[in-house]
């Protein structure tokens, strides 16, 4: 069976070295060939739209990975009108792959444990595999555990590399991750408090928020489809 292919999908909004970890950890874990990350449109979920523009939030994922030929973006779900949901990309992907390739979506524990309110969700498992990554601030999986993963989904957890190998779809791992308690609302505050970003971030990214002024003040715009949530 070919490779398995990962797809790293947030707001990124900004991206921080806890994302980057991620996706590094993830890769040499599932022996992914890729990782490609999917800064999304418009997230329904969230009521407000990003901070940050798609386009200046795929610029600072650019400056990100730059050098890492492992990872790449892919900015679709910024250039699709309307809600962002994960189910249309993974459809999409699902064709180009073709039926054989492993798909492995990757998110952290706070993401997964909301995937039941997803956009038809019980179709994401027919298109790629999930690997979770416990997130360091992540209070509520703390206290319950891999009980916080939804009930219906327990029969697809899986602890064998081999079954996310082996089959193109349908299987959730949980991973744990060196624990980095790094969020983008932290990142957002600091900026409009005046205080560094550096560390917590790639320098390239810190460097161009600062030189674009991002995130000193919020400037969102309600969502565009608050109707759909
Ligand atoms: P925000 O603070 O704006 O909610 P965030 O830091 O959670 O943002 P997202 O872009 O929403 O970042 O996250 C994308 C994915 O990365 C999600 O699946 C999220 O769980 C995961 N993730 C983000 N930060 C971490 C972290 N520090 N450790 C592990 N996983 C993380």
């Amino acid at each position: 069976m070919a490779s398995p292919l990962g797809l790293f999908g947030g707001t990124f909004d900004p991206v921080h070295f806890g994302h980057l970890r991620l996706a590094a950890e993830m890769r040499e874990a599932f022996r992914l060939e890729r990782v490609v990350f999917l800064p999304a449109g418009h997230p329904w979920q969230r009521g407000r739209d990003t901070w940050a523009a798609g386009a200046e939030r795929v610029r600072l994922l650019e400056l990100a990975i730059a050098g890492e030929p492992a990872f790449a973006v892919d900015d679709r779900e910024v250039r699709r009108p309307g809600p962002t949901y994960t189910v249309d990309t993974l459809s999409e992907f699902r064709r180009e792959a073709g039926p054989d390739v492993p798909l492995v979506f990757l998110c952290g524990t706070d993401a997964f444990a909301r995937v039941e309110t997803w956009h038809r969700w019980e179709s994401l498992f027919g298109l790629a595999h999930f690997a979770v990554a416990v997130r360091a601030d992540d209070a509520d999986w703390h206290a319950r555990g891999p009980g916080a993963i939804p009930r219906a989904l327990w029969p697809r957890v899986t602890m064998s590399l081999k079954d996310l190998a082996s089959a193109p779809a349908g299987r959730i791992m949980t991973f744990a991750m060196t624990p980095l308690a790094i969020s983008s609302t932290a990142l957002r505050g600091l900026v409009q408090a005046g205080s560094t970003i550096r560390y917590l971030t790639p320098d390239p990214v810190a460097d161009y928020i600062r030189d674009h002024g991002l995130y000193a003040t919020d400037t969102r715009p309600l969502s565009p489809d608050p109707a759909s949530r």
